[in-house]
Formats: structure tokens, sequence, C-alpha cells
């Protein structure tokens, strides 16, 4: 049985897997499809719709709106915010209230392990690869690679992670490929060398950003 806060609010229309635990005042709304062994913390809110896999924690006020998937072992940081439509209006040109049919769902997915810090934004349409690390309060506007760690505002790529979080460092390259090694468990991940060059020229401007201060 999932464990369910009594001052949580779940729709009866909502499927929460067996030993999950959603927290003091969440809300799931209907039709959302929650795994197994999750985590939804204190006044996390879970659109219409949601999908959700298993092993998933969500931290405290982190809101996850209709169109988004999280795969297992997801990691959705405090206060963290979903969105999904890119250009929203409240009103219609003619100054009347839009409905529900009269804007267009982005979908978004988060692949399998990745972890998104806390206060992070995540813009409409986007896809985060697997085990892909976003930095707090980073506002991500477009897709990050698999290991891909991605800091600031707008979010920009800066290296790679293990699946354990430490920082991959380059070991070799080959057919397209970067040879990378976790220094910390020795885990080798091979990471296209167009993304990997992208993340070392992006790393060296900001190097010298920072000198030039
Ligand atoms: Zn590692």
């Amino acid at each position: 049985m999932p464990r369910i806060h009594p001052t949580a609010e779940v729709s009866p229309e909502a499927q929460i897997g067996e030993g999950t635990s959603i927290w003091n005042q969440a809300q799931v709304r209907e039709g959302a499809i929650i795994g197994r062994n999750c985590i939804l913390s204190k006044d996390v809110y879970v659109d219409y719709g949601v999908r959700i896999g298993d092993n998933v924690k969500v931290q405290n006020g982190a809101s996850i709106y209709h169109g988004v998937t999280l795969e297992d072992g997801v990691f959705v940081g405090p206060h963290v915010c979903f969105t999904n439509d890119k250009y929203p209006r409240a009103v219609n040109p003619d100054g009347s209230l839009k409905g529900g049919g009269d804007w267009q769902v982005s979908e978004t997915r988060v692949k399998k392990g990745a972890a998104l810090g806390a206060q992070s934004v995540v813009l409409p349409g986007i896809t985060i690869g697997e085990w892909a690390m976003v930095a707090a309060g980073a506002v991500v506007t477009r897709d990050v690679p698999a290991y891909g760690l991605v800091v600031g505002h707008p979010a920009r790529l800066r290296g790679f992670v293990c699946p354990c979080g430490a920082r991959l460092a380059r070991a070799g390259e080959g057919d397209g490929i970067v040879g990378a090694l976790c220094p910390a468990c020795g885990t080798r991940i091979d990471i296209p060398a167009v993304d990997w060059a992208r993340a070392s020229r992006l790393s060296r401007r900001g190097a010298r950003n920072a000198a030039e201060v």
C-alpha cells in the first residue's frame, strides 16, 4: 500500500504505486500515474496526467505540470518548477479569459536517474538525458545530454557526471566518442565528442570570464 498523509489530497483517479509515500499537503491530480517506492514531500503538486516512474524523489514545494514525465530514479529538488506553455497568456487578444483548450502543451521528459537541483526551472518541451545533473537555480532552456552537468541562467553545459554524482574526467578519444572515467568509483562512460567539446569550450570561457573579474 502507498502511504498517504491525511492532509494530502490525492485524486481517486490517480494511480499510486506500492511503497510510495505522499506527505503533508501534497496534491496529486486525476490521471496522474506514480510508480513504486517514490517519495513526494510536503507541498508537492502533481498535475493531471503526469507520469512518474519508480524510486523517484520529489522534494518540498516542487510543481510538476501536465505534459511532464519523470522516469525511474529521478531526483527533483525543493521548489523546482516545470512549465508547459511556451507562450503563456491568461487572456485572448480581445481580453476574454482563455479556457482549458486554448493553449498547447509541450511535453517534457526527465530520463532515468537525472537530478534537478533546488529551485531550478525547466522550460517547456525539454528532454533531460539519463543521469544528467541540473545545478540549483539553473534555468533549463534547451535539451541536456545524458550525464550532462548544466549550470546557470540560461543553463550551460559545463561537464559530465557519473551516476554516482562525481565529475567525469577525459580518459581517451576515438570514433567521435570521448571515453570518460569517474575518479570516484572508476566507472567508464562514453560521451559523444561533440558534446564533450561543447562543454569544454564553455568551461574555458567561464574560466576566462572568472579571471577577468
Ligand atoms: Zn562514479
